[in-house]
């Protein structure tokens, strides 16, 4: 039976393979554990196996697992990676150390004022529709250049990058291109002035694509953990 340990070996294997095939050097993608649905003692194992970054979808979900697991808080970062409605901003901006989904400049507005002053920024990524899907959540790609002048410049936050979740795709070429469309638009944003260094792509579907495109931050739960219960997209 597979462990948690052996799943995220072979995670980065297939993280090392995409890099080599695109000349990429491996230090240059960062793995990001998606723990949401799995309890405490899941993290625990992923953090055994040399694991730091763990990403939640759900606001209290991801409260609940920071205060469970507080005794590994110093060692730890923990992402925000599904939606954030205004109201939930407060302790977020107090307990998160990135945020991969803000959609809106309000959002990013609300967690720079809320962040605490003792903390450091806290590290943004703006969600872009990449594949216009009615159905998601995310900037439209033509608006996201002039959120990302504004987001840049509030002084509790750092915008870092641009992150997606495509439209599911089975063919490697398929997968690829909404990755090169993100990639192109934080270039494009960079090119502007714009310090950005983040490509938050990839999920245990399509990481390879992503990496093959890019992405800086792959984040990935079923591969590690295997399938959740219930599911949410
Ligand atoms: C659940 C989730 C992931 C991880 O998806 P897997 O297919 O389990 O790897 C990545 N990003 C977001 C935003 C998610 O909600």
């Amino acid at each position: 039976m597979a462990t948690i340990a052996s799943n995220i070996q072979q995670v980065h294997q297939r993280i090392s393979r995409a890099c080599a095939l695109s000349q990429r050097p491996v230090r240059s993608v960062t793995l990001l554990v998606v723990t949401k649905t799995f309890g405490p003692d899941a993290v625990r194992e992923a953090f055994a196996a040399g694991e730091c970054r763990f990403g939640e979808n759900y606001v209290q979900e991801g409260i609940d697992k920071i205060a469970a697991l507080a005794e590994l808080r110093a060692d730890v970062e923990w992402h925000l990676i599904g939606p954030l409605q205004s109201n939930k901003t407060r302790v977020v901006a107090e307990q998160f150390d990135w945020v991969h989904s803000v959609d809106r400049l309000k959002i990013a507005q609300r967690l720079s004022e809320q962040r605490p002053a003792q903390l450091a920024p806290l590290q943004l990524c703006l969600q872009v529709n990449i594949s216009g899907e009615a159905s998601k959540s995310g900037l439209a790609p033509d608006e996201v250049a002039e959120v990302a002048r504004q987001v840049a410049a509030l002084p509790g936050v750092r915008l870092r990058g641009l992150m997606a979740i495509p439209e599911p795709a089975g063919d490697l070429e398929g997968q690829r291109a909404p990755h090169r469309a993100l990639r192109e638009l934080l270039e494009q944003l960079k090119a502007e002035g714009l310090a950005l260094d983040t490509l938050s792509m990839g999920m245990s579907a399509d990481l390879d694509a992503a990496v093959a495109e890019g992405a800086t931050m792959v984040r990935v739960g079923s591969a590690i953990f295997g399938s959740r219960a219930v599911s949410d997209r």
